[in-house]
């Protein structure tokens, strides 16, 4: 949508096929039964001031700037996130706390070690500790595998700038600019789908257009350029060309619509490449003002939900009346297995059990919801991602008229403003720009190396 927003206003006609009837992808809204919700609470938040200005001049006064708060589930309380000394301290009683304290300052002023896994980026970061306490339950229910498979480029992309001396200026109440600790953050009034129904309207007031429901199967090429693709529209197969494409599915799946179809060595990337689902079952409440947090981290191991939202903090807007709540109880999952196999039923009893039990509703409360699946929320960071991604990417260079973008489009972990920032750029590169889509973001993984 960016990029076809970007492209319309340079001049160009651009045709955005999009497979939902929705606009917004991961970042949509869900309407149901006069509650508006997302995958997951979307932050609003970027460092580039030219996604900040898009985002302003977009939704005006609709752009709320929302004061954070959210708590990371520990035994059975509730710690402030980001953690805050003293607040940890008697929130983990004396002896842990001297613990805690003592593997931190180790790990601070231990000599470097290496950093290639998740599990040492962390450790080297926060102590044994602390890790063990408050990171990794969280990040391997979200993964589904150790953090010690886990490439430690995922944390320098989503941890960003968190040094041992901001976490420790952080901790002692003094906030330093990491993007992750921020305390204020903006949101659509509406949620984020408001942005992306504004996109159209500007899209379609430049002559651009968008077709929902348009699934694309097929892109057909001479080796250098992609001439024309097929989608499936109304359950019929169409086809059509254009000067140029630019995809934002799965990179996976665009290697499988290609015909002729990439050498055997590309397919075999192309399938190498794993995601993590997600399931966000929304549970509408007869009962206003359950818990004041955004959102709260769930460790522990009991408890299947990794996250769970309150959305009515979010965005009053986002209720249908002022005497309901609607908590959004997140579940990482990967296709086929036993999370992932429940059926809606199953899962709302699980979720209104789950929050039972931490405290959060009571399951009576619960008067209806709605369960979202998305199967490639989280590109995953293992050990073979970047060879097969730059396999991948080295391959489709071949194509003249040919750029891909966003998240699952590169494969790579882009929040919002990267995401939309590759679109931008792309868009540019029709209008004879030269821009590189995959240095985008890419600064924070090489500082890994
Ligand atoms: C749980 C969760 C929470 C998040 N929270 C935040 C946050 O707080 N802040 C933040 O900045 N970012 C957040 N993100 C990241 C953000 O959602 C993404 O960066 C962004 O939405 C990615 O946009 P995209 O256009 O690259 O991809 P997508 O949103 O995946 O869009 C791709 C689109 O292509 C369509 N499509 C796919 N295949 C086809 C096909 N064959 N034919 C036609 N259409 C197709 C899809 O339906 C989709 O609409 C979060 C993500 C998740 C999963």
């Amino acid at each position: 949508m960016t990029a076809a927003r970007e492209a319309a206003r340079s001049g160009l006609r651009p045709l955005v096929l999009e497979s939902l009837p929705v606009v917004g992808g991961l970042s949509r809204t869900i309407v149901h039964e006069g509650y508006r919700f997302d995958l997951g609470g979307h932050r609003f938040l970027t460092r580039m001031p030219e996604i900040q200005q898009l985002w302003q001049d977009t939704l005006g006064n609709d752009l709320l700037t929302v004061q954070r708060q959210s708590r990371i589930r520990y035994r059975d309380g509730y710690l402030r996130y980001p953690l805050e000394l003293a607040d940890t301290l008697l929130g983990v009683g004396p002896i842990q706390g001297a613990l805690m304290l003592g593997s931190y300052v180790k790990a601070a002023l231990g000599p470097a070690s290496e950093e290639a896994t998740l599990e040492q980026w962390m450790t080297r970061r926060f102590g044994r500790r602390l890790y063990e306490a408050f990171f990794r339950g969280y990040t391997e229910k979200v993964w589904g595998i150790p953090c010690s498979e886990i490439q430690a480029e995922w944390a320098s992309q989503r941890i960003q700038n968190l040094s041992l001396k901001d976490a420790l200026l952080n901790a002692a109440g003094f906030r330093p600019d990491a993007k992750t600790l921020s305390d204020t953050f903006y949101y659509p009034r509406l949620g984020p789908g408001m942005m992306w129904e504004r996109f159209a309207e500007d899209l379609r007031s430049h002559g651009g257009d968008l077709l929902m429901d348009a699934y694309v199967t097929e892109l057909h090429h001479d080796g250098r350029r992609v001439q024309s693709i097929v989608y499936r529209h109304q359950g019929q197969p169409r086809e059509m060309s254009a000067d140029a494409f630019i995809s934002s599915m799965p990179l996976d799946e665009l290697l499988r619509c290609l015909r002729p179809e990439p050498p055997e060595r590309i397919v075999e990337s192309a399938r190498g490449l794993r995601y993590r689902g997600f399931i966000i079952v929304q549970l509408a409440v007869a009962r206003p003002e359950l818990f004041p947090y955004h959102w709260i981290y769930v460790q522990t191991p009991q408890i299947r939900a990794g996250r769970v939202q309150n959305f009515g903090n979010w965005s009053r807007a986002l209720l249908p009346s002022e005497d309901v709540s609607s908590v959004g109880v997140e579940y990482f999952a990967t296709v086929g297995d036993d999370l992932w196999s429940l059926d809606d039923e199953a899962l709302f009893r699980l979720a209104s059990s789950e929050m039972e039990s931490l405290g959060l509703l009571q399951a009576r409360w619960v008067t209806g919801g709605k369960v979202v699946r998305h199967p490639k929320a989280y590109p995953v960071y293992d050990g073979q991602y970047r060879q097969n991604v730059e396999r991948i990417r080295d391959y489709l260079g071949r194509f003249e008229n040919l750029q891909t973008i966003g998240r699952a489009g590169m494969h790579r972990y882009n929040n919002l403003d990267h995401s939309m920032l590759t679109g931008i750029l792309a868009a540019r590169n029709l209008a004879g720009e030269h821009h590189d889509l995959w240095r985008v973001n890419a600064d924070h993984a090489q500082a890994v190396g």
